[in-house]
C-alpha cells in the first residue's frame, strides 16, 4: 500500500504525554501481554490492572462500563491526565500514517453514508459526521474516563474521538507477530468501524437471549467487517495489493479470542480468530457495509 497521495486528516489531536493513571511508558501493552500468557484469563479478570487488556479493541458500551467503574469513579484515582508535550515528536510516522488513514476512512464512509449503503437499525444516520484521533503517549483523559495504555487502541461513544498509543504499534510487530502497515491500517479501520456503528445506532442492538459477551462478540465482527468494507473501497487509491490483505488477515488472527489464550468460548468477547478473519474478509471482498450486519445472523453459533 502506499500512503503518499492520501489526503491527511486534520481531525487529529496530539495529546502527548498523559501522566497518572498507572500507565506510564515504555510499553505497557507489551508488559500485559506476558502477564496474560503467564497467568491465563482467569487470573486476568481477578487482576484489575490487567483486565484492561481483555478490552483491547473492546466495544463501546462495555468500554463506558468499565471506564465508569474502574477507572473513571474510583476514589482516590484523580490523577491528571492532562496530555504534556508532543506524541508525534516521537512517533512522527505513525502520526502521519494515522492522519492517512483517517483521511481514507473519512473519504469512503462519506460516500459510503451518501449512498445509503449501510445496514439499517431504524434511525437515519444522516451525513457522515467525522470522528477525531486522539494520539497519546501512556496515559489519557477521555468522556469515558481516564484510559492508560493497556487498553490498547479504543473509541470512545461520549465524544467520538479514537484513542490510540503509537506504541502500539509497535506492539502488534513484536509482541503480537502481526507487522506490517496495513494491518496498522486495519486497526485504525477498526476503531472507525465502531464510530461507523455508534452512528448508525448499531451499538444499542441486542439479540434476545443472547448475553453480553455474546453482544460484544457482533459488535466487534461487525467492526473488523467495516473495517473490511474500507480496505475494499479504499483499495485503488491507497494501492492495496494482496500481501496487505495477508497482513490485515493475520493481524485479524493474532487478536482472535482464541489465539490471545482464552479457550472457553463463553468468555469470548471479541470473536475468535476464524471469526475475526472471514467478517473482515467479507467487508473486504463485498465492499458492501450491508454485508456486515451481524445482528441479523439469527444463531449465534453461526457468526
Ligand atoms: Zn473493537
Amino acid at each position: 500500500m502506499r500512503t503518499d497521495n492520501q489526503r491527511r486528516s486534520d481531525n487529529f489531536q496530539d495529546r502527548g504525554r498523559g501522566s497518572g493513571g498507572g500507565g506510564g511508558g515504555g510499553l505497557p501493552a507489551a508488559a500485559l501481554f506476558s502477564i496474560l500468557r503467564r497467568i491465563g484469563i482467569r487470573g486476568s479478570l481477578i487482576a484489575g490492572v490487567v483486565l484492561a487488556g481483555v478490552y483491547f479493541f473492546a466495544p463501546p458500551a462495555i468500554k463506558q462500563m468499565i471506564f465508569g467503574a474502574l477507572l473513571g469513579g474510583v476514589p482516590g484515582q484523580t490523577q491528571s491526565v492532562a496530555g504534556e508535550g508532543s506524541t508525534c515528536e516521537a512517533h512522527a510516522e505513525a502520526c502521519d500514517f494515522s492522519r492517512a488513514i483517517l483521511g481514507s476512512t473519512e473519504d469512503v464512509w462519506r460516500a459510503q453514508f451518501q449512498q445509503g449503503r449501510l445496514p439499517n437499525y431504524g434511525v437515519n444516520p444522516g451525513q457522515y459526521r467525522d470522528p477525531t484521533l486522539v494520539v497519546f503517549s501512556g496515559a489519557v483523559a477521555t468522556a469515558c474516563g481516564n484510559a492508560t495504555s493497556d487498553v490498547g487502541p479504543f473509541y470512545c461513544p461520549a465524544d467520538s474521538f479514537l484513542y490510540i498509543d503509537p506504541t502500539f504499534y509497535q506492539v502488534m510487530q513484536d509482541r503480537l507477530r502481526a507487522p506490517g502497515d496495513f494491518a496498522q491500517a486495519y486497526v485504525i479501520a477498526h476503531e472507525v468501524g465502531h464510530h461507523v456503528q455508534n452512528v448508525i445506532g448499531a451499538t444499542q442492538r441486542q439479540v434476545q437471549g443472547e448475553n453480553q459477551n455474546q453482544t460484544s462478540v457482533r459488535v466487534e465482527l461487525q467492526a473488523d467487517c467495516f473495517a473490511g468494507v474500507w480496505g475494499h473501497t479504499a483499495q485503488a487509491s491507497l494501492a492495496i495489493d494482496d500481501a496487505d490483505l495477508r497482513e490485515a488477515l493475520n493481524a485479524a488472527h493474532a487478536i482472535g479470542d482464541d489465539a490471545l489464550g482464552h479457550s472457553d468460548e463463553r468468555q469470548f468477547t471479541h470473536g475468535s480468530s476464524a471469526q475475526r478473519m472471514r467478517w473482515f474478509r467479507r467487508g473486504f471482498d463485498s465492499g458492501d457495509a450491508r454485508q456486515c450486519d451481524t445482528f441479523a445472523v439469527g444463531n449465534y453459533g453461526q457468526l
